[in-house]
């Protein structure tokens, strides 16, 4: 496995040399990425939608002091109707996500996100290679959430598929929802052995796990390399950045 170029708009792109122990992407039939804190940082607006829906229930402060990483809204809605003593049906769960879909639309355009480094440049290099991957989304964002993060970026239209935080309430699941989904697309079964999941918790290593997925562990989320190292992914690179060479990475 050696360095290999690919056009992009009249530059090049480069894949860091994989024998720094990093993916080459070749031969895999999918990409999918987490959302939060691996292709983009919402500065905050998630929380802030999630903390005024709670309070808009009655119950202002009931999601103080929970943590978000690597969970699923439907699991977080669900937390916050148990904690209160309301019933956690899947029919309140919608209500409180469709509005926390509102809020976060409000949230998300007073500003104050951004998306994390090389995102873009290593989207195009995906994209630009001979036998290209499909892109996708592993997401614990119900799709409204994802869409709305993503379009804060511009990047809603750059994936062919996902599963998302209204497929099922545990991450695993949803790592079995989205190898259905690329093996659907592509008209075979293709197993998880041959999709790279891409996260920045320990959630997203496991639920990679949970359908023999390789994980590459990104770490501008929460957790810092050696955290990500403690539970074992595929590979760990500090940002997306270390993917790409690093006259390729100056650039972006
Ligand atoms: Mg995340």
């Amino acid at each position: 496995m050696g360095v290999r170029t690919m056009a992009r708009d009249r530059e090049e792109t480069q894949w860091t040399d994989s024998s720094q122990n990093l993916p080459s992407f070749d031969g895999f039939r999918a990409v999918l990425f987490d959302i939060d804190g691996t292709l983009l940082r919402t500065g905050g607006a998630g929380v802030r939608a999630f903390r005024r829906t709670a309070a808009l229930w009655g119950y202002p402060g009931a999601m103080d002091g929970v943590s978000f990483h690597g969970r699923t809204d439907t699991s977080l809605a669900r937390q916050f109707l148990a904690g209160v003593g309301l019933p956690g049906t899947a029919e309140e769960c919608g209500r409180f996500l469709a509005v926390y879909g509102f809020l976060l639309d409000e949230e998300l355009s007073l500003g104050g996100g951004e998306l994390c480094p090389a995102v873009p440049a290593v989207l195009e290099a995906l994209e630009s290679l001979p036998d290209p991957p499909l892109i996708g989304l592993l997401t614990g964002n119900v799709r409204i959430g994802a869409v709305l993060k993503l379009a804060a970026h511009g990047l809603e239209h750059r994936f062919t598929l996902g599963a998302f935080g209204d497929d099922h309430e545990s991450r695993n699941q949803l790592a079995v929802v989205a190898r259905e989904r690329v093996s659907t697309c592509l008209g075979t079964s293709v197993p998880g052995s041959e999709i790279i999941i891409i996260g920045d918790t320990p959630a997203d290593i496991e639920c990679a796990r949970a359908i023999q997925a390789p994980c590459l562990a990104v770490a501008t989320g929460a957790f810092s390399v050696e955290d990500l190292r403690f539970h074992q992914p595929d590979w760990v690179v500090a940002s997306l950045e270390d993917l790409l060479s690093s006259a390729d990475a100056r650039r972006v």
